[in-house]
């Protein structure tokens, strides 16, 4: 009989999209016996601030660019064509009802992102609909998770099985980092695929 789907996925705003989401993204795959991984760029803000936001359509294009090589990487846009702001929980239920019922979401996040996540509201709600696999990077304490999972477990009483945390070789790649060498003229190279370096320098993005 076949075993039912595991759908890994990767929310971000990708501004631009780097090797260490690649990396976590890979190594979910791997680790948790993946059959896919959705990346799944957030959509614009309602106040946009030109100076700090890159347009959707940008960040969402990078992405499809950096996972083209890879068969198991995909990217959504439904966060892109949503109107307004786009949360969380919305997006899952949304995939759930997709991929139906009996499809295992897997929500990678970076081991900081995972402490926003899960502290907002209807935190029950994603907890039965999705598992969680926190990615640890540099920079962030883990020893935080182990802390919201037991918060978790006083609220909810069994979801702790539903986090999970993954060592990831560590990258200290970020897209805040990225944006910045761009505007000082450092080098990217390396740290994001090349083809996303390219479409920045094309584009004249984050000068
Ligand atoms: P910014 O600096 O603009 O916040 P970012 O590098 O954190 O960008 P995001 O698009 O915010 O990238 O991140 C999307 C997801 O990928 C988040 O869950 C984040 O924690 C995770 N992530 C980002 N960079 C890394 C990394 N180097 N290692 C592991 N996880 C990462
Ligand atoms: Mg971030």
């Amino acid at each position: 009989m076949k075993e039912n789907l595991k759908i890994g996925i990767m929310g971000g705003t990708f501004n631009p999209v780097h090797h260490g989401h690649l990396v976590a993204a890979d190594e979910a795959l791997y680790q948790f016996k993946l059959d896919k991984v959705i990346f799944i760029p957030s959509g614009d803000p309602p106040h946009k601030n030109f100076s700090e936001e890159t347009i959707a359509e940008h960040r969402y294009l990078m992405t499809v660019i950096a996972t083209s090589a890879n068969k198991k990487f995909f990217v959504s846009r439904i966060e892109i064509d949503r109107k307004g702001k786009s949360y969380t929980i919305d997006t899952i239920r949304e995939l759930k009802k997709m991929y139906g019922e009996n499809t295992g979401l897997y929500f990678i996040t970076g081991a900081d992102a995972i402490l926003e996540i899960l502290t907002w509201k209807k935190t029950e709600e994603i907890m039965q609909l999705c598992s969680f696999i926190a990615a640890t990077r540099p920079g962030y304490n883990i020893s935080r998770i182990q802390e919201l999972k037991e918060m978790l477990f006083k609220k909810t009483n069994n979801n702790i099985e539903k986090i999970f945390v993954m060592e990831v070789p560590a990258l200290a790649i970020s897209s805040t980092d990225i944006r910045k060498r761009v505007k000082e003229g450092r080098p990217i190279d390396y740290l994001v695929p090349e083809g996303v370096s390219n479409y920045i320098l094309k584009h004249g993005l984050y000068r």
